[in-house]
């Protein structure tokens, strides 16, 4: 049952939540639905409308099956339940016609508890924040904004603040845990420092409409996502993925370092992707840093950090999300067990010490190898078609030059293009002097 004590006037929580994107909400679920009394602190009572995470993998969906949200979840899907949910690598533009079918998610389906399921973020924090609305025991904080603490023997002390206003107040809780995203301020104020390993990438968003881009790929039935190797682009990837079926999409791929939403040509950089024009109407433009981060220890006595405040990585394979919420159960019973009195407190050192190293072998085994191999088989690619095209083709080999079943790079690169904007980029880029043209004369 829940726990309530006064402190100076105020409950004292057993756990207080600061932030409730998707893996503060979980939590506050996975406490709330123990009998646990916990507060959510969380600074927007609107949620932002960024798809962003939309690959739930089907241990995910194990965890909205027991936090009694798996249908309303399923039912707030955006693209049809029969089309597919697996993705395309293709290599020079999308539609250039050399491509490979690529993370077949429906090939595994068969082998789980649950299914695996797609939606965009928005829609999935929606249904969180209503199943944590329904359980007694958990009190939502929207508009508030957190701090700084202080933690003694007994407990955490948070100070926060009206989002729209400047009054101040204290919480008060047996444990705080600090799921408030990649710029954490409960991680920096508790004293947890992170490891990063920076990729020195800047990085744009789009989502935008286009249902002429629907109409283009029709060709690659039953695809969601879409990633676009070009050999300019050092193994980064151009990324595009429905958020839903026929209009809106998002994509990200590397931008030169310094680019603003008016100093670049945004349409133009997602024509040479997709190696065609197409309408497009932009919803939102943003920019983030391409690096990973996890932070030295995941706890600190009565404080504890999860989800993108603990670990944060690009979206590579799309596991932000889907990590964040083990954390979350796996943090939430132990929490319970030792707030209930039927587990030690030894029990919460192994939150960090069964959650950290996954994350870390994430980072090192798929992200990082992820981004290695696509940069050296596209190097690879590039040299080849550099020899051959350097040498007459050998009729007694029967080579010929056209029909070659290995992909040709547009003659004018990404990076060529790029350039066009007078921005200098990072390593990687440099200059392919088989193509001296200007990008506008490409
Ligand atoms: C383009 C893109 C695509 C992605 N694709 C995928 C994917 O396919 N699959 C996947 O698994 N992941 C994906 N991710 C990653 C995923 O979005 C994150 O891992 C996920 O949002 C992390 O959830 P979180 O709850 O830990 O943090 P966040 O979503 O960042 O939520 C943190 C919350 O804390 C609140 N907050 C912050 N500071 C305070 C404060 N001081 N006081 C009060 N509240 C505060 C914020 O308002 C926010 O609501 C993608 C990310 C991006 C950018």
């Amino acid at each position: 049952m829940a726990r309530t004590e006064k402190n100076g006037g105020g409950i004292v929580h057993d756990v207080l939540i600061v932030g409730g994107g998707p893996v503060g909400m979980g939590l506050a679920i996975e406490l709330g639905q123990r009998g646990l009394r916990c507060a959510v602190v969380e600074r927007y009572e609107t949620i932002q409308p960024i798809p962003k995470g939309q690959n739930l993998t089907q241990r995910t969906m194990e965890h909205f099956h027991f936090w009694r949200a798996e249908r309303e979840l399923r039912a707030a899907r955006t693209v049809p339940a029969d089309y597919g949910i697996g993705g395309l690598t293709s290599y020079g533009t999308l539609l250039g016609g050399y491509h490979y079918d690529w993370l077949q998610r429906e090939l595994v389906r068969p082998y789980y508890f649950t299914d695996n399921e797609r939606l965009p973020q928005y829609a999935t924090e929606a249904v969180l924040r209503r199943r944590a609305a329904d359980l007694p025991t958990v009190d939502l904080l929207y508009d508030t904004v957190a701090e700084d603490l202080d933690q003694d023997a007994d407990g955490v002390t948070l100070v926060v603040r009206d989002r729209l206003g400047s009054g101040r107040r204290t919480l008060r809780g047996r444990y705080l845990v600090g799921c408030d995203g990649s710029h954490s301020t409960i991680r920096d104020k508790a004293g947890l420092t992170q490891t990063k390993t920076d990729h020195d990438r800047l990085m744009v968003l789009l989502v935008f409409r286009s249902p002429d881009l629907h109409d283009l790929l029709a060709r690659y039935p039953g695809k969601s996502f879409y990633n676009v190797l070009h050999p300019d682009l050092d193994g980064y990837w151009q990324f595009f993925g429905r958020v839903d079926l026929g209009n809106t999409w998002f994509f990200h791929a590397p931008v030169p370092p310094g680019t603003t939403h008016d100093s670049f040509d945004f349409a133009a950089y997602l024509h040479r992707a997709v190696g065609a024009e197409f309408k497009v109407a932009f919803e939102h433009i943003g920019f983030w840093d391409l690096r990973i981060a996890i932070a030295d220890a995941y706890r600190t006595e009565r404080v504890f950090i999860a989800g993108d405040a603990a670990h944060s990585h690009p979206p590579y394979g799309g596991y932000g999300v889907n990590t964040g919420f083990e954390d979350a159960r796996n943090l939430g019973w132990k929490l319970a067990a030792v707030l209930q009195g039927w587990g030690g407190p030894a029990l919460l050192n192994s939150y960090d010490a069964e959650r950290r190293p996954v994350f870390a072998s994430t980072a090192r085994d798929f992200i990082e190898k992820a981004i290695d191999s696509d940069r050296l088989s596209t190097a690879e690619q590039k040299s080849s078609i550099g020899r051959r095209k350097s040498r007459p083709p050998d009729a007694a080999r029967g080579e010929r030059r056209e029909g070659v079943a290995r992909p040709e790079f547009p003659a004018c690169g990404v990076g060529d293009f790029l350039r066009g904007f007078s921005l200098p980029f990072g390593r990687g880029f440099e200059r392919d002097d088989s193509c001296r043209r200007s990008s506008r004369g490409c």
